[in-house]
This record gives structure tokens, C-alpha cells and sequence, in this order.
């Protein structure tokens, strides 16, 4: 078998390269690299795909979406807008990338831990409910690797204490969580909630929409939200006085490029996702049939009422033979990953904030087992055959 990588974006490339050319040739003759006519229509693209019939908003409130330079700054712009100070607290999950803790601290905030559920891997509603203080001024929840967390379950607390919202939805574009009286898109939970909701995406070329360089977006109903992040995002100036500075923002604009390209891919958005879960039930189907009731290799679970679209396809490695069955894999040709080797809560840089190890055992515990196998648009049943027969075999099954 030739090599399988982790990612391999060339065959998704591969089917859209026609539509790709004529979106950055028509940018190329436009000469208007940042911001305008391509940055709008891919921001009013994502409006209707999260928001139009599915997210019937009432009244005269309507889903924005603005175009940013990360997932990162995405981050950082939600909570600037939502004026967080030196000291306010933020309740966010310890497992995570790492600029889901870093926006917190980036503005003298303090990210306060709670522990994450041990199957689905996303923040336990409990646990965060019982780290809110007077001082709570956002919960900040992860849809990680693809699979959205039960926002539903904490949303009561949130309204009852005026506590904002700010969905981490950078690995779960298009994911949905059906609950009882309707769909709930990712990034777009909690809109008509009573509460102050901000979504943030990431556009990192490796995200399942992934761009051709670094993008995000900031997404929300709030009006004086909207209109904040749309000043933040070019250093604190009105669109029609760009010379006078109401705040100190940043400059974090999404470029027409990005735009473009992404407007393509959002159109085969669905189309991805969709094969996403083909490529996870075949996973299980091989693991059931190979590894029969050895539990050694756990499935990732997706929890009732969840259209997860496996960002990642994460399963955990008992016995504490995980970085052998990684390393044994790379010799064979077949890369996986560790996601993430470190809970956030143990991270050098946040040693100021009295966490130590123990603090959170389902993270820690994850984090020594966790293992993400290949998945992506165009990957094959042979090729993810071949994966689980070599880990069988190394493992000794
Ligand atoms: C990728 C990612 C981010 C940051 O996005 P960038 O575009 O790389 O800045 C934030 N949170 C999570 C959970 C991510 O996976």
C-alpha cells in the first residue's frame, strides 16, 4: 500500500479544481483583495446555510456572519465585543486546541476548567454549572472533532445568569444536534435562547471547511454584537469613518481569496460531511469485524440526536499501548495523530492559574489514550482496511 496520511486534501481539490480556478481568476480580475463584494456574499452564503428556515430567528433579528482572519481571532473578537475585563471568568473545557483558553487569557480574563464528558469528549453540562461563580461573564463550550456539545442543558443557567454564550464551532461546520422541538446548527445553538450567542469558526486549511490559507468567522443575532465585531475586526473604525477609532480593535479581516474559495467548497459542504459519516461507519463496521468484543480500541461514540461530521475520528487506545500502536502504524506507512497531547489546564503558560494534574481525570485519562485516525473526503475502504488489519496485528489481535 502506498503511504496514508493523516489528511490528504488533494482529493477533495481534485473533483472542485475547475470551479476553484474561475472563483480566484474572477478575484484576480477584480484586483479587490480584502473585505468586499467576495467576502459579502460568502458571509450572507454562511447567513442562510446556518441560519435561513432552519433557525427561524422572529422579529427583526436576523443571523450575521462576519469574516475574520482565524478561528483564533473569531475567538478573541467574540469576547471582545463582549467586553470581557481583567478577572472575569470564563467556564470552558480543559480539552481542547489551545486558542480555545488562549482568547480568555489574551484579555487578562480567567479560564475556569471544568471536566469533559468521557464519551463524547465534549464539556460535561454538570461539571461547567458547578464552576459558575458571580463572576462568570461567558460559557464558552467546544464542538469537538466534529460532534456538538448538549448546549441545551445549560442554557437555563446561562439565562438566569446573564452569563453570554460563545460557541467554539472551528471543528464542526455543518454539524447538528436535533433537540426535541428542533435543529440546532453548530456555531448557531443558542439564538433564540434568551441569552447573548456568539459562534466562531475556523477556516485552517485542514478544517473540514477548510480554506487555502488562514480565515474564520464570527456569527450571531445579537445586532450590537454584529456591529461591534464588524469594527473590532478593522481596528475599532466605522465602515464609513475608517479614520476614527471608536475602540482599539485588530486587524483581522478575511481576505476576498479566502472568500471565494470558500464559497465554492461550502456548496459541496453537505456532500463532505456526508461521506465523513460513511468513512466513520465503515471504521466501526471493520473494528467490529476484526477486533470482535476486544475492547482494547474504543469507537467514539455519537451521542442521540447528534449529526456528527468527524472532524476527527478519534478512538481511544486502552492498555497504555496507544503511542506504540502510533509509532508501529508511522513505521507501516500510516500516520495518525494525538489530539491533544496535553490538557489545557496542565499547559506551562497557565501554571499561574493553581491547576495541577488530577484536577480533571477524564481529560488526562483522554489524553493519554486518544488517537485520531485518518478521515477525509476520498479516503477508501481499502485504505482504512489496511489500518485496522495493521493495528490488529500489532497489537496482537
Ligand atoms: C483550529 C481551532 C481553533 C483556531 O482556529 P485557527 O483558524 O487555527 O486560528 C480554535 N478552536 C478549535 C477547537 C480549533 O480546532
Amino acid at each position: 500500500m502506498n503511504r496514508l496520511p493523516i489528511l490528504d486534501l488533494k482529493r477533495s481539490y481534485s473533483g472542485i479544481e475547475d470551479e476553484i480556478h474561475a472563483a480566484i481568476e474572477r478575484v484576480l480580475s477584480s484586483q479587490a483583495f480584502i473585505l468586499g463584494p467576495e467576502v459579502l456574499a460568502f458571509e450572507e452564503h454562511v447567513e442562510s446555510y446556518l441560519g435561513g428556515d432552519r433557525v427561524p430567528l422572529g422579529g427583526d433579528r436576523h443571523l450575521r456572519a462576519i469574516g475574520c482572519a482565524s478561528g483564533s481571532d473569531a475567538l478573541l473578537l467574540a469576547l471582545m465585543a463582549l467586553d470581557i475585563a481583567p478577572g472575569d471568568e470564563i467556564v470552558t473545557t480543559p480539552y481542547s486546541f489551545f486558542a480555545t483558553a488562549a482568547c480568555i487569557a489574551r484579555l487578562r480574563g480567567v479560564p475556569v476548567f471544568a471536566d469533559i464528558a468521557p464519551d463524547t469528549f465534549n464539556i460535561d453540562p454538570d461539571a461547567a454549572a458547578a464552576r459558575f461563580t458571580p463572576r462568570t461573564r461567558a460559557f464558552l463550550p467546544v464542538h469537538l472533532f466534529g460532534q456538538t456539545a448538549p448546549l441545551e442543558k445549560i442554557l437555563p443557567l446561562c439565562r438566569e445568569r446573564n452569563v453570554a454564550v460563545v460557541e467554539d464551532a472551528a471543528q464542526s461546520f455543518g454539524a447538528w444536534r436535533d433537540v426535541g422541538d428542533g435543529i440546532k446548527r453548530a456555531g448557531a445553538m443558542c439564538l433564540n435562547d434568551g441569552v447573548t450567542a456568539i459562534g466562531c469558526f475556523s477556516f485552517f486549511p485542514t478544517k473540514n471547511l477548510g480554506g487555502f490559507g488562514d480565515g474564520g468567522m464570527v456569527v450571531t443575532a445579537d445586532g450590537a454584537i454584529a456591529q461591534a465585531v464588524a469594527k473590532l475586526r478593522v481596528h475599532g473604525a466605522g465602515a464609513a469613518t475608517p479614520y476614527f477609532h471608536d475602540d482599539v480593535g485588530l486587524n483581522s479581516r478575511l481576505d476576498a481569496l479566502q472568500a471565494a474559495v470558500l464559497s465554492v467548497k461550502l456548496r459541496h459542504l453537505e456532500e463532505w460531511n456526508a461521506e465523513r459519516r460513511v468513512i466513520a461507519d465503515r471504521y466501526r463496521i471493520m473494528f467490529a469485524s476484526i477486533f470482535g468484543d476486544e475492547e482494547l480500541i474504543k469507537q467514539p461514540a455519537e451521542a442521540q440526536g447528534n449529526f456528527h461530521i468527524y472532524h476527527q475520528y478519534v478512538v481511544r487506545v486502552r492498555g497504555g499501548r496507544r503511542d506504540e500502536l502510533m509509532n508501529k502504524l508511522e513505521e507501516r506507512g500510516i500516520s495518525t495523530r494525538v489530539y491533544y497531547p496535553l490538557p489545557l489546564h496542565l499547559q506551562p503558560c497557565f501554571a499561574g492559574l493553581g491547576y495541577k494534574k488530577g484536577d480533571f481525570p477524564e481529560a488526562e485519562r483522554l489524553s493519554e489514550e486518544a488517537l485520531a485516525l485518518p478521515i477525509f473526503p476520498g479516503i477508501t475502504g481499502d485504505e482504512q482496511r489496511c489500518l485496522v488489519e495493521a493495528a490488529a496485528e500489532i497489537l496482537g489481535i
